[in-house]
């Protein structure tokens, strides 16, 4: 079973759009939003580390609520995938274009956890042939983030 499954079935209450805000804090990693990441010469979107030996994502909260949500799901990514003790996340590390894999397998995490293949599958069924736009709307990600998990289900023709 896939980490991201086990973290749906052992900390999700079952509702859409999928809260990975709460998942995190069930799961013993605390969050905070935190305006100054987006501070200084690199801004962040996130990061994980451990402070005061407590799991901590820290996100930038002034980035849109698709954006704080997938941001979150991603670096607890980072931190149930085992990466390591510090990851700090420009804008970029969430584009399709990064080729560091710590940072694409932080991003299957976070494109399963929001848009579980079940629950995808099953609206799909529900909705009869909904559109891109309205799903996105349901499961609270971005629209490019949706078609992209539906691309790589086979929903939607590459
Ligand atoms: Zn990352």
């Amino acid at each position: 079973m896939s980490t991201e499954r086990k973290f749906l079935d052992m900390y999700w209450d079952g509702r859409l759009p999928v809260d990975p805000w709460m998942i995190a804090e069930r799961s013993g990693v605390r969050v905070i939003p935190d305006g100054s990441l987006a501070w200084g010469q690199d801004p962040l979107s996130g990061k994980f580390e451990k402070e005061n030996n407590i799991p901590t994502i820290r996100f930038n909260p002034n980035e849109s609520r698709v954006r704080q949500r997938f941001t979150i799901a991603h670096e607890l990514g980072h931190c149930a995938l085992g990466h390591g003790l510090a990851y700090r996340d420009p804008a970029t590390n969430f584009s399709a274009r990064t080729y560091n894999p710590d940072e694409i397998a932080a991003n299957r995490f976070a494109a399963s956890l929001l848009m579980p293949a079940d629950m995808i599958e099953a609206t799909i069924m529900d909705l009869r042939d909904p559109s891109v736009e309205s799903l996105a709307e349901l499961f609270g990600v971005s629209q490019v983030a949706m078609e992209f998990r539906l691309k790589n289900l086979g929903w939607l023709r590459g």
